[in-house]
């Protein structure tokens, strides 16, 4: 399998908590390395172009306000089949369906103060990373 990589971000709900340094341990010990990271606060305009693939969707304004509601750390993953990875780590969207051990199972609140977001396929990772990140900003 490829090495790729693929954009995270830990959700207002993790930062408030202090979760950060415990989710990162989750993500290392799956085998994924941290290699982009920053804490940015988004406004509600910038979550909305962010989650625009969402705007028809009855959440979306929860879910722009929700992330615009406290700082976020967005990072980049790297490692083998990073992108499937970091979803399995991540687990089910509804913290309810989440595997055990997973970050939703054990850290999300519900199913929209989730703690994590994670790409899903290697087009929007693309886009995502690009989104956050600079290619100066991204060493390796
Ligand atoms: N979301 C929500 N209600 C829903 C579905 C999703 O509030 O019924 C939020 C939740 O924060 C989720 C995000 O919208 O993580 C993006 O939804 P998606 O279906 O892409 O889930 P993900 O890829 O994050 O698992
Ligand atoms: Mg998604």
């Amino acid at each position: 399998m490829a090495v790729e990589r693929t954009l995270s971000i830990i959700k207002p709900d993790a930062t408030r908590r202090n979760l950060t340094g415990k989710i990162n341990a989750k993500f290392e010990d799956a085998g994924l390395r941290i290699v982009a990271q920053k804490r940015i606060q988004l406004t509600p305009a910038q979550a909305g172009e962010f989650y625009a693939v969402h705007k028809e969707r009855p959440f979306f304004g929860e879910l722009t306000e929700f992330m615009a509601s406290a700082p976020v750390v967005v990072q980049v993953l790297e490692g083998e089949g990073a992108i499937a990875k970091n979803r399995e780590v991540m687990g089910a969207t509804n913290p309810a369906d989440a595997a055990p051990g997973t970050i939703r199972a054990e850290f999300a609140e519900s199913v929209g103060e989730n703690s994590v977001h994670g790409s899903d396929a290697p087009e929007t990772a693309a886009e995502e990373i690009a989104f956050y990140f600079s290619g100066l900003e991204l060493v390796g």
